[in-house]
């Protein structure tokens, strides 16, 4: 298996595991930059994340642009991906979803936090970004690279950005990481929120954080949560051969 190959195979887990964990529904999607072109980005065609397949996953340039004149419908919001990888060298990986539990956030004065261990790596700063601040009155959605990269200055060097009353966009190192902060970034939402109707809150400190943010995102302990996901959503087979 060649490592482009490896890669839409990755793509494939990747949305089949946002799509088991509730974190994406018909909406959202994950990306990963090229292995061999890090100027371009594979994301699949306009499709629910539950649904792709190898054949659905599309080579994009930066600028959101099919290469090999692919026409299929692509997403509308593409854009969010390629202007992060255009902004941040050392991402890897891209998922955009509307997550129920971290929608509050978005428009809440409460800022969303890390409060739980496995959720440090989410980044002590979540910015929230909002698009009427640059571009008025729209449908919310990121439809052009203006927006996209407006959208990555937002995210800045964090992890996760916030988009208001839309949902969030989380960048990784690695697949498996982008995934995993997809994954507890509800999770720990869900957990805050709980725990504000009980009282005050004490979050996670700095130095708790930074305590988790040393880890490698090609530690095994990373690949062990994609390994599990992977196999809870069906996926298995897909995983075999892989080293
Ligand atoms: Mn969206």
């Amino acid at each position: 298996m060649t490592d482009l190959e490896r890669a839409v195979r990755d793509v494939v887990i990747a949305n089949r595991i946002l799509a088991n964990e509730g974190v994406v529904d018909a909406y959202g999607h994950v990306s990963v930059r090229h292995p061999g072109d890090p100027t371009r980005f594979l994301l699949s065609r306009s499709l629910a994340p539950a649904l792709v397949e190898r054949g659905d996953v599309v080579e994009f340039d930066l600028e959101g642009k099919a290469v090999g004149g692919d026409g299929r419908p692509p997403y509308l919001e593409r854009f969010i991906h390629g202007a992060i990888y255009e902004a941040r060298p050392e991402v890897q990986a891209v998922v955009h979803a509307h997550a129920e539990a971290v929608l509050p956030y978005t428009i809440s004065t409460t800022p969303l936090r890390p409060v739980v261990h496995m959720a440090s790596f989410i980044g002590a700063r979540i910015p929230v970004w909002d698009i009427r601040d640059s571009f008025g009155d729209t449908n919310l959605l990121v439809v052009n690279m203006a927006q996209g990269r407006d959208l990555a200055r937002g995210l800045g060097g964090e992890r996760v950005v916030l988009m208001r009353g839309h949902g969030f966009s989380a960048a990784g190192r690695s697949l498996p990481e982008a995934i995993r902060i997809a994954v507890y970034l509800p999770l720990n939402a869900r957990v805050l929120s709980e725990a504000l109707r009980l009282g005050e809150v004490k979050p996670l400190s700095r130095g708790e954080i930074e305590a988790h943010a040393s880890m490698r995102p090609d530690e095994p302990s990373m690949y062990r949560a994609w390994e599990y996901w992977a196999a809870r959503a069906g996926c298995r087979d897909l995983l075999t051969g892989r080293t």
